[in-house]
């Protein structure tokens, strides 16, 4: 139970932090200008309505589809591995490092999940995120504050003094300044650190082609320049096909930052050359060796479930949390430590990180269903809180305030302390 105090009771102090909630709502309005602008331009939402047909007829045959994808990725010479949870997978990379120090990285949910990060540096690695966002939380020591706008709530003032103990010198508080020392630290680290990793945004399981979004670039200079390439890539990321693949491309940069399209949308694969004599060589100009860890940590148990598998339909655009109320108001805190945050966060925690983690969560959200309205994939997330709030129930996982309500509702007939008529 002093979990949920503890939660219950940051949640309230960063309520009154003022410059985070402005901070927010600078954040939010951008978003929902930039979406409307966008939504009124293209035919996002046929597209997202495709996507989410595509995306709910295929999910009875997504561990086929994982298959695929991996036979495909192994076709090119790349490979692979499967992770049953959080432990294998970054056991799995700390082998890949070879003994190598340093890692770079491009922004991935999947390695937050699994506290990539925490593990590696705990053994002596040296991580360096190369967005401008996950770098900066990392100097931070924050969590993400979104899934897909990772720093968006942390106000200019706290990123020009956090960049600049990076840069060892003062930095003026303008984002064009900071993007730019930003560029040249990055640019810098690739020619330095031999491995690389990402997530994935998507997988195409006909051909095992690697989806990319970014704005930055970073991508680009990490999984080219790198020796040798890791994906972390949670098994939901797989798509039937390049189509639906293209067709996701095209609507997840609406709903996760507004945008029209992501600057950078472009697939990953071993390189190869066959310009001597038709001969196939491979590498060419890219990395050496391309692993890719499909992670499970839930995914196949969250399948199971008639109720929770809607999460796997879910493609984390984080469109809904810029409507929820409590995100407006506490942004990445709301949920606790684990990176899913939101309504539609409660089942991912509950599955990746177990009941006694989902607790405080669940009992965050306000249950409005505003989220529900907003999602471009339809998801029903508060059918989602209500069965975990179910389960948690039946721990006797439930805030000592609602148990005592629920209570006098049993005993007295209203949820107040005393009968009031
Ligand atoms: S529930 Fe919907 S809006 Fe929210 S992150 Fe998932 S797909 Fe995006």
């Amino acid at each position: 139970m002093e979990a949920f105090d503890r939660h219950f009771e940051k949640l309230l102090s960063v309520a009154e932090d003022l410059e985070h909630r402005e901070a927010i709502a600078r954040a939010t309005a951008h978003y929902e200008e930039r979406k409307r602008r966008s939504l009124s331009r293209f035919k996002v939402e046929a597209w997202a309505e495709e996507l989410r047909e595509i995306r709910r007829g295929s999910l009875d045959r997504l561990l086929d589809y994982v298959k695929q994808a991996m036979d495909a990725l192994k076709e090119q010479g790349i490979e692979v591995h499967w992770a049953k949870d959080a432990r294998e997978a970054n056991e799995l990379v700390a082998e890949l490092l070879s003994g190598e120090k340093e890692l770079l990285k491009v922004k991935s949910l999947a390695s937050e999940e699994i506290g990539l990060n925490e593990y590696l540096e705990e053994r002596g690695v040296k991580v360096w995120e190369t967005d401008v966002g996950a770098l900066l939380m990392q100097l931070l020591g924050w969590k993400p504050s979104h899934p897909t706008g990772v720093s968006i709530t942390v106000p200019r003032r706290r990123a020009a003094e956090a960049y600049s103990k990076l840069a060892g010198r003062r930095l003026p508080e303008d984002p064009k300044s900071l993007v730019g020392f930003v560029r040249e630290f990055v640019r810098r680290k690739v020619t330095e650190v031999k491995v690389g990793l990402s997530g994935a945004n998507a997988i195409a399981a006909d051909t095992g082609l690697i989806y990319l979004l970014t704005n930055e670039a970073n991508d680009r200079l990490v999984t080219t320049l790198a020796e040798k390439y890791i994906v972390i890539a949670g098994i939901e990321k797989v798509m039937p096909d390049r189509y639906t693949c293209e067709l996701y491309s095209k609507v997840i940069p609406v709903y996760a930052t507004g945008a029209p399209f992501a600057s950078f949308t472009g697939t990953v694969g071993m390189s190869r050359s066959n310009d001597i004599e038709r001969v196939t060589v491979s590498p060419a100009s890219g990395p050496s060796e391309i692993h890719v860890i499909f992670l499970d940590n839930g995914r196949t148990e969250m399948l199971k479930d008639p109720v929770f598998k809607e999460a796997l339909v879910c493609i984390k655009c984080g469109g809904c949390l810029y409507t929820c109320p409590v995100w407006r108001v506490v942004g990445g805190f709301f949920s606790g430590e684990g990176p899913y945050m939101g309504g539609f966060g409660v089942a991912w925690t509950l599955f990746t990180r177990g009941v006694k983690a989902v607790a405080p969560q669940a009992y965050t959200c306000t249950l409005c269903g505003r989220c529900r309205e907003v999602c471009p994939m339809k998801v029903d997330a508060p059918r989602m809180v209500l069965k975990a709030r179910e389960i948690l129930a039946r721990e006797g996982l439930v805030p000592e305030a609602l148990r005592r309500m629920a209570e006098n509702i049993e005993v007295k007939g209203t949820p107040y302390e005393a009968r009031l008529w």
